[in-house]
């Protein structure tokens, strides 16, 4: 389904704004008010994950939060929830991890939630620099469970210029070019 026909039909109800000192930040609202574009995202993943088997849906704070349930519900699995540090009790965390705009603090996911050998679904609105799901992909990793994948709706294709002096990768230019 990536970049596929429907790929694009959802990216009609995906706009962009500035936000917070970003150029262009995706607003997943645009695809929440649609219930047939939201009915619909829902499925694709739910088809695939049917298929491939997972035990546990994970969704990562916060937008994983709105994706993962339906999904989970669905697919008749528990879904948990990835969390910034000091939410939840009974937590094991996660490294503090770098984005585009620098470094952020860990995650955490509550021990009890992912036994051994788990096959555990990761999932959030958005992958850009890949920060966060590794951040999340780690703390599955702690507990002896198995990342099966890790789905988005949206895929950033990040451009880093050599001549900038931060090094960072930026959105603008990726979509300039
Ligand atoms: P990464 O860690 O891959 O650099 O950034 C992805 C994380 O930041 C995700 O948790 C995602 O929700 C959030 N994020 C970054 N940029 C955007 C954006 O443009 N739109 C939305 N909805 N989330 C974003």
């Amino acid at each position: 389904k990536q970049d596929g026909e429907e790929a694009k039909e959802i990216a009609k109800y995906l706009p962009y704004f500035p936000f917070k000192g970003i150029d262009r930040f995706y607003d997943i609202g645009g695809f929440l008010y649609e219930p047939a574009v939201f009915q619909k995202i829902v499925d694709i993943f739910v088809e695939r994950y049917q298929a491939i088997g997972i035990d546990v849906v994970a969704g990562l704070d916060a937008r994983g939060f709105i994706l993962g349930p339906p999904i989970a519900l669905a697919l008749k699995k528990p879904f948990i929830m990835m969390r910034k540090k000091g939410k939840m009790p009974n937590t094991v965390e996660s490294k503090e991890y770098e984005t585009e705009y620098g470094s952020r603090s860990g995650l955490t996911v509550q021990a009890d939630k992912i036994k051994k050998g788990d096959r555990v679904l990761i999932i959030d609105d958005l992958v850009a620099t890949g920060g966060t799901l590794s951040s999340a992909i780690s703390l599955v990793k702690q507990l002896d469970g198995v990342v099966v994948e890790c789905a988005c709706v949206v895929e950033l294709k990040l451009f880093i210029d050599p001549s900038e002096e931060s090094g960072l990768p930026s959105r603008t230019k990726s979509f300039a070019k």
